[in-house]
């Protein structure tokens, strides 16, 4: 059997893989992805350091410069990562995926990039944004508070003032419309969802997207909401440290309590079911249901059988 070697092709040649503790820098620069990316001819790895980042999202508003995407990576246009020595917060920009192709692909420039970073589009509207709605289904939707489910939920008040409103499918076939405005413990608005596209504002300390995670935080170590993406079928509010006008909600994996603005814990929740029942928290007292029965200490122990 006759076997063609390759190597014997005149023009062309194979180059021995350096070794990763002595790599050649030329290499690296014509072929970066034979080291996947991981380092370029600086010794530079992919790793931004933390505090880097944050200056990166606060600067860039917590989206992408171009069009505001809050589901983002980071792009180096000055200089590129490959002719970069250090990870510099001003030549770093957030790009969402789809605006990120377009450098990749050659449509846009990095000078279009650098433009764009004077102006970021975040820091010109005041928010950053989901890109896309939340994926909520037609049929079956529930809202976990913590662990307390409440399914078709249309609405959880603070007196008159709607934190939270799960309004039913326009027509068959359509998705449930989910709108809510969360606050941190200063009363200041964190994260807002208008039927089912979410937003964020540029005054946070911080806004992360991990996964199916959207946290988002009011200091270092203190996050202020994180909430849960689980399509179609739930949205998780996972924690929540919220004031707005005087009332308090908390909301951990293990517990939901509510509080009036006089103090008075009304509702604890530890885990369990809601169904199909409004809950309008009062000055005084939390009413569960349109039927105008008030309750003082709303106590939810165990899922109903
Ligand atoms: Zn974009």
């Amino acid at each position: 059997m006759f076997v063609r070697s390759w190597a014997a092709e005149p023009g062309i040649e194979f180059a021995q893989r350096p070794s990763e503790k002595n790599p050649e820098p030329e290499m690296r620069k014509v072929c970066p992805a034979f080291y996947g990316g991981a380092m370029n001819v600086h010794g530079l790895t992919r790793h931004i350091p933390e505090a880097v980042a944050r200056e990166v999202r606060i600067r860039c508003g917590f989206g992408c410069i171009s069009c505001g995407s809050a589901i983002y990576q980071y792009h180096h246009f000055d200089p590129p990562f490959a002719e970069a020595r250090q990870h510099r917060t001003d030549g770093i920009a957030l790009l969402c995926s789809g605006c990120h192709d377009m450098v990749t692909r050659g449509l846009w420039t990095n000078d279009h990039i650098a433009l764009l970073a004077k102006a970021p589009f975040c820091a010109c509207a005041g928010y950053a944004h989901g890109g896309h709605p939340l994926e909520v289904s037609p049929e079956d939707f529930a809202v976990r508070l913590g662990p307390v489910t409440c399914r078709n939920l249309y609405l959880l008040s603070l007196d008159r003032d709607v934190v939270l409103i799960l309004e039913p499918p326009e027509q068959t076939g359509a998705p449930f419309r989910l709108s809510a405005r969360f606050y941190d413990t200063r009363d200041r608005l964190a994260l807002m969802i208008w039927r089912n596209e979410w937003q964020v504002g540029v005054g946070n300390y911080d806004v992360k997207v991990v996964g199916q995670t959207i946290r988002v935080y009011e200091a270092a170590d203190q996050v202020a909401l994180g909430l849960a993406v689980h399509p179609p079928h739930n949205v998780i509010i996972e924690s929540l440290r919220m004031l707005h006008r005087g009332y308090r909600i908390g909301i951990s994996p293990q517990q939901v309590s509510m509080r009036t603005p006089s103090g008075k814990e009304v509702f604890t929740g530890f885990a369990g079911e809601i169904a199909g029942v409004p809950m309008i928290l009062g000055k005084d007292n939390l009413s569960i249901g349109g039927n105008g029965i008030a309750v003082n200490n709303w106590v939810l122990t165990r899922r109903p059988e």
